[in-house]
């Protein structure tokens, strides 16, 4: 099956290192890494360029040695040969045993010598025996060993001087034999102590030069004198030793790596002589003189270089943190943009959505609204409806009174009116006006009860409130309801300041009392005693006043008193109560401004009180009525 290749996913550690930038940690780890890299980098560089410089200024110096070193010991090169053609000498190889000859020879050797400037000249035999020679002296014990080596020169120690002298040989020959050998000695202690000097003055620089022995036979630091360059064995040392090329004792080992090449350079450590610390970093070079069989070492010390190199270290690691803290600082910067960004997106979106929210809610509340207004207006148009219904029905209780308190005034004026006219007949005038009087009194009386019906009937929102004498409203109430309560023979006690005025409409107010009075007269009717108390009682400093209805009637149980506010509760037989007046009364006290509450009466007393609160208009001290 072959499985369609899928796009390449960046590996889990990229993504997790991706996931890293951005962070300030990981910023801080790179900047120290950038750090560490800038330290690195300049040390490295900074060394290696100070290495090349050193190494290059080494190796002209190391030429410089070598050819000084070359020159000095070139510079008699030519000697032996020269000599070689002088006729004594040609005559003491001739006899060479003849003593005059010796003396002779002896004496030319001593003038060249002195004129040279070398330090010795002899003449030896192929076999090493000395036969004239500058000065008195005993052949060195390596002359043997280099003539049967066949050597054209040598280092051997003296043990006198303490230092290593150069030897060169010239072969002589007589008749294409080998007859003897000139041989030409130079002590290089001059040479040797301008290169002291030379280190003295320069402390960075040191050089020494090796034997094919690989031991230092002369050196600007007279402590390496004499060392082993590289590493000797005991069994090495011995055969040092017993070589007798050295004037002293071999000295300890210097460790310099036996692999030097020419012209490259090579870090190492030596101990300097009175050093207290210990081994110092120098950069060894060397340079071979082949003719001679010898090394040249030239040592550069590297304190300076290294400490350059530290220097442009912390340079670079400088260098290397400003560039972190740089890129810190950008990539701060970018994601604090990038936050700000964000959040001016998020704000952006809060602030749109809100209004889409105040909008829906604004449209939430303007439906509700209407439908509060509609419902508000239904509830006035049926509370308007009840209101007028109620009345009806009170009109309708009230019409057996009326038809009764019409029909026996009427009764009565025909009566009067006939009476009136026989009186007239018979000549009595003064009974008739008499008459005439008492009918008047009956037609006030019957227009002043169908005018309170007609107010009465008529709807409420048409009326306006304002002050009204609460005496006045209590006795229209009880006109209104005076065929019931004389046919009860209601005892009515009013305890109302004629000066009262209260802050009412007066239709409704006497709607009010006449609910309340008619209440009292049905829980009455069937009591011994009926008595109807009405109280005004100034409240508040006389800011607002009490108005109570009691009556001694047989009064509610407790479960029907909480229950006497609501619409349509009753406990009057079926056609007599509608269950509407305290519910109608209480809502027109309520719009005056008051409380309408109902309460048993205590103390040995039974019946009920009905109380409600108004605001005082005007409260002017009269006397009491009393109906
Ligand atoms: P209705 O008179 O048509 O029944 P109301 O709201 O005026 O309606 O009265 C409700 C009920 O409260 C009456 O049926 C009656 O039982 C009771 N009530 C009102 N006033 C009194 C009172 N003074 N004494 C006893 N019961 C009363």
């Amino acid at each position: 099956m072959v499985v369609p290749a899928s796009p390449p996913h960046p590996r889990p550690g990229v993504l997790r290192a991706l996931r890293l930038l951005g962070r300030p940690g990981f910023h801080l780890f790179l900047t120290g890494l950038l750090m560490a890299l800038g330290f690195v980098l300049a040390h490295r560089l900074s060394e290696r360029s100070g290495l090349e410089q050193l190494s290059a200024l080494s190796t002209e110096r190391l030429e410089l040695y070598a050819s000084n070193l070359a020159a000095e010991l070139g510079r008699h090169a030519s000697l032996p040969s020269l000599l070689a053609i002088d006729p004594t000498l040609q005559a003491l190889l001739q006899a060479p045993d003849d003593e005059p000859a010796r003396r002779a020879a002896s004496r030319m050797l001593a003038r060249v010598n002195v004129r040279a400037g070398t330090h010795q000249i002899f003449v030896a035999t192929p076999q090493g025996e000395v036969l004239a020679a500058s000065e008195a002296l005993s052949a060195p014990t390596r002359l043997t060993e280099a003539l049967a080596q066949g050597r054209v020169h040598f280092f051997a120690a003296d043990p006198g001087t303490g230092s290593t002298d150069f030897y060169l040989l010239h072969p002589l020959r007589q008749a294409s034999q080998p007859a003897g050998v000139i041989v030409v000695r130079f002590n290089l202690a001059p040479l040797e102590a301008t290169w002291v000097d030379l280190g003295l003055r320069s402390q960075g620089e040191r050089i020494l030069v090796a034997d094919d022995q690989d031991v230092v036979i002369m050196s600007s630091v007279q402590a390496w004198k004499y060392a082993v360059l590289d590493h000797a064995d005991p069994s090495r040392r011995q055969a040092l030793q017993a070589s007798a090329r050295y004037p002293q004792a071999i000295g300890p080992d210097l460790d310099l790596p036996a692999s030097l090449e020419v012209q490259q350079g090579q870090q190492v450590k030596l101990p300097l002589p009175g050093g207290a610390a210990g081994a110092k970093p120098m950069l060894a070079q060397q340079r071979q003189i082949v003719p001679l069989g010898l090394r040249l070492v030239a040592l550069s010390d590297l304190t300076e270089v290294r400490q350059r190199a530290q220097y442009a270290a912390w340079g670079g690691a400088a260098f290397g943190a400003s560039i972190g803290l740089l890129v810190l600082y950008l990539s701060s910067r970018r994601r604090a943009l990038r936050q700000l960004t964000q959040t001016q997106a998020a704000l952006r979106q809060a602030h749109a959505q809100l209004e889409q929210l105040v909008d829906s809610r604004t449209a939430e509340l303007r439906q509700t609204n209407d439908a509060l207004k509609t419902q508000i207006a239904q509830r006035l148009k049926t509370e308007g409806e009840l209101l007028q219904a109620s009345k009806l029905a009170v009109l309708g209780q009230m019409s057996a009174g009326l038809s009764h308190e019409v029909n026996q005034p009427l009764t009565a004026l025909r009566a009067l009116a006939r009476n009136s006219i026989r009186l007239l007949e018979s000549g009595r005038p003064d009974a008739v006006s008499a008459n005439l009087q008492i009918m008047d009194d009956m037609v006030e009386r019957m227009s002043r009860i169908t005018s309170q019906l007609k107010s009465f009937a008529r709807k409420a929102d048409e009326q306006v409130a304002g002050a009204v004498a609460l005496l006045d409203c209590v006795r229209n109430a009880l006109l209104l309801l005076e065929h019931r309560s004389r046919t009860l023979g209601l005892q009515a006690e009013i305890d109302v300041p004629a000066g009262l005025r209260v802050r009412a409409e007066a239709n409704r107010l006497e709607q009010v009392l006449v609910n309340l009075f008619g209440n009292a007269i049905d829980a009455m009717r069937n009591e011994a005693e009926r008595r109807l108390i009405v109280r005004a009682t100034a409240q508040d400093g006389g800011r607002r006043v009490l108005v109570s209805v009691q009556d001694c009637g047989a009064g509610v149980g407790a479960a029907d008193l909480q229950r006497l506010f609501e619409p349509f509760f009753t406990t009057k037989p079926a056609g007599e109560g509608l269950g509407l007046g305290l519910v109608i009364s209480a809502k027109i006290v309520h719009e005056f401004g008051g409380t309408l509450r109902a309460e048993r009466l205590g103390n040995g007393k039974q019946g009920m009180s009905f109380e409600f609160d108004l605001a005082v208009e005007t409260w002017e001290a009269t006397e009491q009525a009393d109906v």
